[in-house]
């Protein structure tokens, strides 16, 4: 037995489209309109989950009662932070398309999630839906 690397890789665009926070809230509220409305998969990963739950992955990372301007806020921090440059992050230019850049976060794990920022940071872009909106996957 030993501790594992575990982390995300995520590739997309370097900069980000000036409406980048206007899409993200877009997403964000529809995801909640379909949250009240009563999920019972997930988005992100496709398992099967309790209605008003959280998946094994993390996802969704708003609820059903998350106010218009805290979605506003999460949106605004998450695109905000994009390329992340946090302590346990990497990252490279896309050789095969210098507009795109590839990122890893992560750290050596005995089973829990690292906690390093940049981690937790993709962790979230990804379980919030905007990562694949703004094209980051
Ligand atoms: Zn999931």
């Amino acid at each position: 037995m030993g501790a594992d690397m575990c982390g995300y890789i995520v590739k997309g665009p370097a900069k980000l489209p000036k409406n980048a926070v206007e899409l993200a809230i877009k997403s964000l509220k529809a995801q909640r309109k379909r949250l009240i409305a009563g999920v019972r998969k997930c988005e992100v990963c496709g398992q099967d989950m309790a209605e008003g739950g959280t998946c094994s992955c993390g996802w969704p990372v708003i609820e059903k009662e998350t106010t218009d301007y805290g979605i506003s806020m999460l949106a605004r921090n998450l695109v905000d932070a994009w390329a992340p440059t946090y302590r346990d992050c990497c990252s490279r230019k896309d050789p095969d398309d210098p507009k795109q850049i590839i990122v890893f976060a992560g750290d050596m794990s005995w089973g829990d999630d690292p906690e390093g920022s940049g981690y937790q940071y993709l962790k979230e872009l990804i379980n919030s839906g905007i990562g694949e909106v703004l094209g980051i996957r």
